[in-house]
């Protein structure tokens, strides 16, 4: 570029201009210069062309410059002499073109320079302000610079906001102030330096001051500063606070120790499964149950553990609940069948739990084995059955023998009396009648004992060990149905209660009541065995003024129409195997305890057994 910017023929008409301008002045000092200094003027144009307007407007100034020089040379003739002033001109205005241009390139080189230097003046200062808003944003880190002693030459924002001292306090100090006492007694400041001077640089995790005298963990990135011919120049020191991220990491880890150990020990069978299905953790517990180890298992479906036809519908299940979101199973506790290794199936208590994280889902499978429980139910059962049946055969043989040995005397004394007044009838006169008389007296006196006897052993049953208290009814039912109703689930019966709140407290006592709730319940539950529908109800209500009524309902076939009569009689029973002494013991008792026992049937509808009990009077 020149000097000066305008157009191309601006710039030739400048330089001719200027040429004619100093060919008028010359002209016009014609008067006293004659025919001196005919070409000198135009030295100073030219050179100014040349800077202003460029070497070409300058190369026609100067060969107009020298027209008008011959011209003020004044001869007519060119002779040898204006020729060689003409090629002194010629020369030195060639020279000054080419020295115009010279300075015209040193002048742009520098110009150029001088620009660069100034956008890299700008661009450095730019860059570094950059760096530094960058440095002193960096939330939670402490950028400085030390110098090769350990003084602190560069301070950031983060690092007075994590540390508390401003620059003005720690410019200049040295670095063993931000090191606690313990780490200082061990010289730990220096043998830093050392380390990062040795290997270039080190990152450690160490406790660190704050101005306040608190104590923070932090990550330490220490880098050794080197200048071109290797000496030190300082460290650059990166410090972040870690201590919340470490307490976090450290509570995160408990507890996933928590979670483990738990797993380990609790008894369920867990097995986590993804979208597709694949077996994604399997817990120690599901090791045991399914014989199958972890590593076996993982990345495997999960039908593996099913049975059929589980193991063959569930890819369709699952993919249909990720399609329409069918909550099927997910959180209900249902019983199933699974699969061991060995084939065996294992029946299970089973429930699912779903996890969403963002797009991805995984599923929890929960299993309870429950072949001891199902096992020691039916165990249960089977005592149970035993022991009632052993209790009434036990009832009915001490019943039987009492009565056996008590009415023995008294029916053989009857027969005897009976006996010999047959004996005497034959040839009874007036004297034997008396003795008559008396002998029947004596049987009918022997009968009478026999029926306290009977009246006795009733008492002996019921009364005689009866123990009244305040029961609280609810509760007192509650106990009888733990033992009554064990199996009816299993047995698709659905229990319910309807409990008066008035109906409430009895004075009863709680064992024989039970024993009748017993009986009642399961009875109730025999007679629903092979009903559709299966409904069981437990209601209290307020009776009769000072009584309260339990019924218990069956939807069962209904009470046998030919025994409806001697319902409560004993050795009534239309079951195979029955004893059919329950109805009327529960009879005895209900009556000892001052209450009335009573049914209603309905053919193929059901059955509903009431009895009633004093409640608990005011005073
Ligand atoms: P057992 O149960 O040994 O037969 P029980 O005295 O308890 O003796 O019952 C007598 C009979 O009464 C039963 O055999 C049965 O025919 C009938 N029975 C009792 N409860 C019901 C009921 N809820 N539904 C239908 N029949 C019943």
């Amino acid at each position: 570029m020149w000097g000066w910017q305008g157009s191309r023929p601006l710039r030739f008409g400048v330089a001719i201009a200027g040429v004619l301008y100093v060919a008028v002045l010359r002209w016009a000092l014609t008067p006293y210069l004659g025919q001196k200094a005919a070409y000198l003027p135009f030295a100073p144009v030219i050179m100014a062309v040349v800077l202003v307007c460029g070497p070409a407007p300058a190369a026609v100034a100067s060969l107009l410059a020298l027209g008008f020089g011959l011209y003020f040379s004044g001869s007519s003739a060119i002779g040898p002499a204006d020729q060689v002033n003409a090629a002194i001109f010629f020369a030195v205005a060639g020279g000054m073109v080419l020295l115009g241009e010279i300075i015209n390139r040193v002048r742009r080189q520098l110009v150029t320079s001088y620009q660069r230097a100034q956008h890299n003046a700008r661009a450095s200062k730019q860059l570094a302000e950059e760096l530094n808003l960058l440095i002193d944003g960096a939330q939670g880190h402490a950028i400085y610079m030390l110098d090769g002693l350990g003084h602190v030459t560069i301070w950031n924002k983060g690092a007075e906001r994590l540390k508390g001292w401003t620059e003005e306090e720690v410019v200049g100090k040295h670095c063993s102030m931000f090191y606690p006492l313990r780490s200082l007694a061990i010289g730990k400041a220096e043998a830093d330096m050392t380390r990062a001077r040795r290997e270039g640089r080190f990152e450690s995790e160490e406790w660190r001051l704050r101005k306040d005298g608190s104590e923070f963990l932090a990550a330490v990135s220490l880098t050794a500063l080197f200048d071109d011919d290797g000496a030190l120049r300082g460290f650059a020191k990166v410090i972040t606070d870690i201590t919340r991220q470490r307490a976090a990491q450290d509570r995160l880890r408990a507890r996933e120790n928590l979670l483990t150990s738990i797993l380990a020990t609790v008894p369920d069978a867990m097995v986590v499964i993804d979208a597709r299905g694949e077996i994604l953790s399997f817990s120690d517990a599901a090791r045991q149950m399914f014989g199958y180890e972890a590593m076996e298992v993982i990345g495997s479906n999960v039908s593996i553990l099913m049975t059929s036809p589980d193991a063959e519908q569930h890819d369709a299940h699952l993919r249909r609940y990720l399609n329409e979101g069918d909550p099927h199973v997910i959180g209900k506790v249902r019983f199933v069948h699974a699969r061991h290794r060995d084939g065996r199936e294992i029946p299970v208590e089973l429930s699912i739990g779903e996890a969403r994280d963002g797009g991805t889902h995984v599923f929890t499978a929960v299993m309870r084995d429950l072949t001891e429980r199902l096992e020691a139910q039916a165990e249960l059962e089977r005592l149970q059955s035993e022991l009632i049946h052993v209790a009434r055969m036990s009832a009915m043989g001490t019943m039987a023998s009492t009565l056996a040995h008590e009415l023995n005397q008294p029916i053989a004394a009857v027969v005897n009396y009976v006996q010999s007044v047959r004996g005497q009838m034959g040839m009874a006169d007036a004297a034997t009648l008396p003795m008559l008389r008396d002998a029947l007296d004596e049987a009918a006196q022997e009968a009478l004992r026999a029926g306290q006897i009977l009246r006795r052993l009733r008492d002996f049953v019921t009364r005689g060990h009866i123990e009244r208290a305040i029961e609280d009814l609810p509760l007192l039912i509650q106990e009888s149905c733990v033992l009554a109703l064990m199996g009816a689930e299993e047995k698709g019966i659905h229990v319910s209660f309807d409990l008066h709140p008035q109906a409430s407290p009895v004075f009863v006592d709680r064992v024989q009541i039970q024993q009748v709730l017993l009986n009642l319940i399961r009875n109730a539950c025999d007679a629903m065995e092979q009903s559709a529908r299966r409904e069981l109800v437990v209601s209290t209500r307020p009776d009769v003024p000072g009584m309260v009524r339990v019924t218990v309902a069956d939807t069962g076939p209904g009470l046998a129409v030919d025994i409806r009569d001697r319902l409560f009689s004993a050795f009534t029973t239309t079951k195979p195997d029955g004893m059919g002494v329950g109805l009327s013991i529960c009879r005895t008792i209900v009556e000892a305890n001052e209450g009335r026992i009573w049914a209603e049937s309905t053919t193929g509808k059901g059955t509903r057994f009431h009895f009633t009990m004093p409640r608990l009077s005011e005073d």
